[in-house]
């Protein structure tokens, strides 16, 4: 990846940039309002990258060029700087396994002490949902697969942005799936996470 760089000194970088670099690798935003993003943020992307990363991203084609492959890029540059907290950089919801893992992090850090330790370090424990635990099944193109138990979710708040998260250890897979939430659904039972049903006792 010639084309995009961090600095060699990089100071934190301003949340706002955060955001919206991982709205476009999540495709929360789309290519052309990336790119009016990438103008208004100059100055700021001059401070994270090189002068020639801040160029390619300038004057890429975003309504021609390999957006996925740039999107690829993106996370995997940005996902080595840190934020005051975690959530930026994380989808809507998701499985949170060893692959991923390593997929993500050179550190390849375990899964577990990632999520317990770093993820939700700047989090508060705000309630727990014991009517999670239990036998699950997910489900995809309607077919039922093979039960895989949960423990209780828990829901924490993130003390940075105040972004919810359901966390939930499966013990089958094992692998954690984690969820973004309203503090209003706080407390309601979560009938579909990422495409399981709690199976009928
Ligand atoms: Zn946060």
């Amino acid at each position: 990846m010639k084309n995009l760089r961090l600095k060699s000194n990089i100071s934190d970088a301003g949340q706002e940039i955060l955001k919206f670099i991982w709205d476009f690798i999540y495709e929360r935003i789309s290519p052309p309002e990336f790119e009016q993003l990438v103008y208004d943020h100059e100055v700021g992307l001059l401070s994270i990258l090189t002068d020639e990363s801040v160029e390619y991203l300038i004057e890429f084609p975003y309504r021609h060029g390999d957006t996925h492959e740039l999107r690829y890029n993106l996370r995997k540059v940005f996902q080595g700087i840190s934020s005051r907290c975690e959530c930026v950089k994380y989808p809507e919801e998701f499985p949170f396994n060893q692959r991923l893992m390593f997929d993500f992090s050179e550190d390849c850090i375990e899964a577990m002490e990632y999520v317990e330790n770093i993820f939700t370090k700047n989090m508060r424990l705000i309630s727990e949902d014991k009517s999670i635990e239990g036998y699950w099944n997910w489900y995809h193109n309607e077919i039922k697969h093979e039960d895989e138990y949960f423990h209780e979710g828990k829901y924490y708040q993130c003390n940075n942005c105040e972004q919810c998260w359901l966390i939930i250890l499966n013990e089958t897979d094992p692998v954690y799936l984690l969820k973004r939430v309203f503090k209003d659904e706080i407390g309601n039972k979560v009938e579909s996470l990422c495409g399981y049903k709690k199976k009928k006792e």
